[in-house]
């Protein structure tokens, strides 16, 4: 059975809206919300269309789940508290409604987790393929949130968790490669890093989440930043899976410290303040590991396991066209 707009945001998303929430049950024109006392607003918004960031046959709960994680993964690196969200959804000409309630429940178990709430969105059907676009509102203390810019020579480079993963099991997914479950599981729900954000404010003077890839990211650092930097690929923690993969070539090194989806925290810290890291990893129970250096100027240079210096361009590793 297919929907009509109206059904849809009646039926499907009303019940996200919760009650005495910002969404006013979805019968108002706008959602009013009343931000703390004394915080900036933190907006980000990804889109996601079929075919493009989505596989046709994924399941429809965890294509709603990726969608608000991706946004909250940005709220993570801007050291902010996630607060509710803005729903774009653009439907093929028959909206499914079997589809549209896994959609929801996926949306409702993370609204769970991450303590969060509907604030209001659009609707419409018609388009030849599905596009979801969502915008999540966080907030943090007036002027504490953190920034790519801000990296200062000698600072310390680390990053959360593992990189590669998402790349991983995409190509699992894809059938690419042997099943592998946990990296599916990494691409598919990746961790926004939330409860690291809130540790890292006053502490990290750059920050930035691995989407485009680590390597991509960290120059995005350095371009906003003003500065140079450099990173040891030996240093760059791996999984299981990741070492499993990366233990023949500096190639295939390169491809996971390139290839994105990663949802990991990149982020800079001054030299004076490196030890305080350590007491935050074990405070969030998740590695935090450091991979390189900021430097003067505006080089960026990427050092294998010999120490010597990789040209990245050689194995096509380009950030101005990602
Ligand atoms: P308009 O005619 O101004 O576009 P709509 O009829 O589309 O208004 O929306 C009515 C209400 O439903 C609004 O509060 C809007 O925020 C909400 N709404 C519409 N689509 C969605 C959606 N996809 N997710 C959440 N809220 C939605
Ligand atoms: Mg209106």
């Amino acid at each position: 059975m297919s929907m009509d707009e109206f059904a849809i945001i009646k039926h499907v998303f009303r019940p996200l809206a919760g009650n005495d929430t910002p969404a006013m049950n979805l019968e108002n024109d706008t959602a009013i919300w009343h931000p703390p006392l004394g915080h900036d607003l933190v907006m980000t918004k990804d889109v996601m269309v079929e075919g493009v960031h989505f596989l046709p046959n994924e399941d429809a709960g965890v294509i709603a789940q990726r969608l608000l994680r991706v946004n909250l993964s940005d709220l993570a690196a801007s050291g902010a508290k996630p607060q509710g969200y803005l729903l774009g959804f653009i439907g093929k000409a028959k909206v499914e409604e079997k589809w549209l309630m896994a959609f929801a429940a996926g949306l409702a178990r993370d609204q769970e987790e991450f303590h969060i709430s509907l604030f209001g969105g659009d609707t419409v059907s018609g388009s030849q393929s599905l596009a979801l676009s969502l915008t999540a509102i966080g907030s943090v203390p007036t002027g504490q949130a953190m920034t790519r810019g801000g990296a200062k020579p000698g600072d310390h480079v680390f990053v959360s968790g593992t990189i590669g993963d998402g790349y991983l099991g995409l190509q699992s997914l894809l059938g690419n490669s042997a099943r592998d479950d946990d990296a599916i599981r990494s691409y598919q729900l990746p961790e926004p890093r939330l409860r690291l954000g809130l540790e890292l404010r006053g502490l990290a003077s750059a920050s930035i989440d691995v989407s485009d890839g680590l390597l991509a990211d960290m120059h995005h650092i350095c371009e906003a930043s003003r500065v140079g930097g450099a990173i040891n690929l030996d240093e760059v923690p791996l999984s299981p899976s990741g070492k499993k993969y990366a233990c023949e070539n500096m190639a295939q090194l390169l491809r996971l410290a390139t290839s994105g989806d990663d949802y990991e925290l990149l982020f800079t810290v001054p030299e004076k303040k490196a030890a305080r890291v350590h007491e935050i990893a074990a405070k969030v129970g998740l590695s935090l590991t450091r991979i390189g250096e900021i430097t003067g100027g505006s080089k960026f240079s990427v050092f294998g396991s010999d120490g010597k210096e990789i040209d990245v361009s050689m194995h096509g590793y380009r950030h101005l066209n990602r």
